[in-house]
């Protein structure tokens, strides 16, 4: 619903479900896509875990994750519908990928801050031609690097909560100086910034800002941001455009959230409990 005369909106649920593609009858996996995610270090494996999950529960062809050896076998184990690709490191991201089999890629969850994991983290950005979503340590390691950051992909889709995005910014007064300058960010790298928290902001290069009203704090736990970036990468591997999966990914992970809250309640809410209630989620909007 657009509020007169400004750029700021509220994403409803009737705006993201006649988003929601149908699936053909005579559809192939390879209809919806190749996700690939760059996840998980030693001590981390849950961060890859939750994210190869929540990108299975919405709706991606076929996901290969891309780890380090220590993570192989327990990722085997846990998300045994996912891929997995090991890095040349034990214990940390260490080696760009070849994208030219994937349609699109996350980084991040898990991934950790060592200086090899940040060369490797730009060299797989420098030359990515695919859609590509940002989250967490890819955030940290961006906003200790700044020289870098003028060179992510455009139209790429960042997910930091407020923490990570005043790493990059500087610290705010308050959230309106905080909105505006996460806004002059998305334009200057002409890419899609998810403030995460209480009413997630997806804000566009062009300065749009979508506020998302589905959530609760139950959230506020670790992995949930992981789920997030999960949903995303299934989206952008299935073709629907940044804004689209942005806001679409947003408004079903909290609506998961709602689902899980009822379920579990505040108190006991887990990331786990999010992806739990995904399906639920999706029959709903879809
Ligand atoms: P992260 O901090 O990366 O784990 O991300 C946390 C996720 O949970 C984000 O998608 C937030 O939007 C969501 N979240 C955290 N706290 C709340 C809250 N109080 N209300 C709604 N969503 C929340
Ligand atoms: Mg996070």
């Amino acid at each position: 619903i657009a509020q007169a005369d400004t750029p700021y909106y509220i994403t409803e649920a009737q705006d993201v479900s006649q988003l929601i593609r149908s699936r053909k009858r005579f559809a192939f996996k390879n209809n919806f896509g190749h996700a690939l995610l760059i996840a998980g270090s030693n001590g981390m494996a849950g961060a890859s875990i939750l994210a190869a999950r929540a990108c299975l529960r919405s709706g991606v062809g076929l996901l290969t994750v891309h780890t380090p050896v220590c993570n192989h076998d327990i990722l085997q184990t846990a998300v045994p519908e996912a891929m997995v690709q090991n890095d040349v490191h034990e214990h940390y991201f260490a080696e760009p990928v070849d994208l030219d089999n994937y349609q699109a890629i996350a980084i991040g969850p898990g991934i950790g801050q060592e200086e090899e994991t940040a060369l490797a983290t730009f060299d797989q950005l420098a030359d990515c031609y695919i859609p590509a979503i940002l989250d967490a340590d890819a955030i940290n390691i961006i906003s200790s690097h700044r020289n870098y950051l003028n060179r992510l992909p455009r139209q790429s889709i960042l997910t930091p909560h407020i923490g990570e995005l005043e790493r990059i910014i500087g610290k705010c007064n308050n959230s309106f100086e905080r909105l505006t300058k996460a806004k002059e960010l998305a334009a200057y790298l002409q890419c899609y910034i998810v403030l995460k928290g209480a009413y997630t902001a997806v804000i566009t290069p062009e300065g749009k800002f979508y506020f998302n009203p589905t959530g609760n704090p139950g959230m506020a736990t670790g992995g949930s941001g992981d789920v997030l970036t999960g949903i995303i990468l299934a989206l952008l591997a299935q073709g629907y455009p940044q804004e689209n999966a942005a806001r679409l990914g947003t408004y079903i992970h909290g609506l998961a959230g709602d689902i899980a809250c009822r379920r579990m309640g505040e108190i006991s809410l887990t990331a786990g409990d999010i992806i739990d209630a995904l399906p639920e989620a999706w029959k709903i909007l879809s």
